[in-house]
């Protein structure tokens, strides 16, 4: 089982970002950390072992390491978690600091995801994020010298005013950090953002469709000469540095989350049952006050629901869907399940049959969508 932690709270809210993220909310942490631990507890009948902890956010570096330090030696009397698991937190460039990485370390913390996102300080700014790229680095350097040996980087391609020069100049500055995994996403403009807004009205433009397809391609092959294995659409490891909480994600692991917005998945037969809380932080914080963990959303999944999200997830990742993992969880092969529209895919060159498990080809990450969608129309 996969632990989750969500800490709402952010510097500033970046123009892209429709993320449960929130900006001017300190004075709500410390009953936040308490509601947490509330929620821990009454999730701690539903936990099996954990076998790998998440914090993201939000921005959990900016959560005062005291309150970072009560939360994480709180959950070690709620949950099972063996020591030296895969441990990750997430953490912005200009806010990590020696103290909150002590507190992070003492508490188990092994694996450090950090948010670089571009190169120039242009695209920083049109971003709307608070850090300039000395303060990645003097970040990823504290990090080290602190102990911590395995490092992530996140970037963002297909940004207003990109070219595929300055990508591939932001994708050597991060290989100069001499980071283990990077993930790489394209941007994807989301409603309601300030950013969707000034490129509904023209005020900024993106790449052009080709110039995005080649910074992915370059990203590809430049990752690849590094020694960096592809092992999902997004995201690059060096080996044996692949995140493993989000392949257990992937490959519909049972998780807990814990947090505003965060979401629980609990196994029940062949199907599942996903809770997840409300997104305000101070809805929240009632809920816990109040003990009201009813009042979550809950959403049973239909067998047929589950099997369709293991396709949608496990084509995410190179390896593809394995065809026996498919039958234990689903108590069906997947050859019954889809079998003739896989068939069909391959031959025209989208996915792949190999191993014991069918992927998307390189051409069929580009229309994954697509392929999702006739699969769904096959099964319905
Ligand atoms: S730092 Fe991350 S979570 Fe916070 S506003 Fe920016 S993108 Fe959103």
């Amino acid at each position: 089982m996969e632990l989750y932690l969500h800490i709402p709270y952010c510097r500033q809210k970046c123009l892209y970002c429709d993320f449960a993220s929130y900006a001017g909310q300190e004075s709500t942490m410390a009953a936040y950390v308490d509601a947490m631990l509330c929620e821990a507890k009454a999730m701690a009948a539903y936990a099996a072992p954990i076998e790998t902890v998440f914090i993201g956010g939000g921005t959990p570096s900016i959560l005062p390491a005291a309150l970072l330090e009560k939360l994480l030696t709180g959950l070690r009397f709620c949950f099972d978690m063996p020591s030296g698991i895969e441990f990750t937190t997430e953490a912005n460039p200009g806010t990590v600091t020696e103290e909150w990485l002590e507190a992070a370390l003492r508490g188990g913390m092994n694996r450090l995801s950090m948010g670089m996102q571009a190169l120039q300080p242009e695209l920083l700014k049109r971003l709307g994020r608070i850090h300039q790229h000395e303060d990645v680095i003097s970040s990823v350097q504290l990090a080290r010298r602190m102990g911590v040996n395995n490092l992530s980087v996140d970037l963002m391609f297909g940004l207003p005013g990109q070219t595929p020069d300055m990508w591939l100049d932001t994708l050597q500055a991060a290989l100069d950090l001499r980071v283990e995994h990077l993930s790489c996403y394209g941007l994807i403009p989301e409603d309601g953002t300030p950013l969707k807004q000034a490129l509904d009205a023209g005020r900024l433009s993106l790449p052009e469709e080709e110039d995005e397809r080649r910074m992915y391609d370059d990203t590809l092959n430049i990752l690849s000469q590094n020694g960096f294995l592809q092992y999902e659409i997004s995201n690059f490891a060096k080996p044996g540095k692949a995140c493993q909480h989000n392949i257990g994600y992937w490959t519909r692991v049972p998780y807990i989350g814990l947090g505003a917005s965060a979401a629980s998945f609990l196994p029940t037969g062949t199907g599942g049952l996903r809770l997840t809380n409300p997104a305000a932080i101070r809805d929240y914080i009632a809920m816990a006050d109040t003990q009201a963990w009813r009042r979550r959303e809950r959403v049973s999944l239909l067998p047929e629901d589950a099997r369709f999200e293991s396709l949608m997830l496990g084509l995410r990742m190179t390896r593809g869907v394995s065809e026996a993992d498919f039958a234990v969880m689903h108590g069906m092969t997947l050859d019954a399940y889809c079998g003739d529209v896989l068939r069909s895919q391959e031959q025209r060159g989208l996915l792949v049959h190999r191993y014991g498990c069918w992927a998307l080809t390189r051409r069929g990450m580009d229309v994954q969508n697509a392929i999702l969608v006739e699969i769904m129309e096959a099964t319905e």
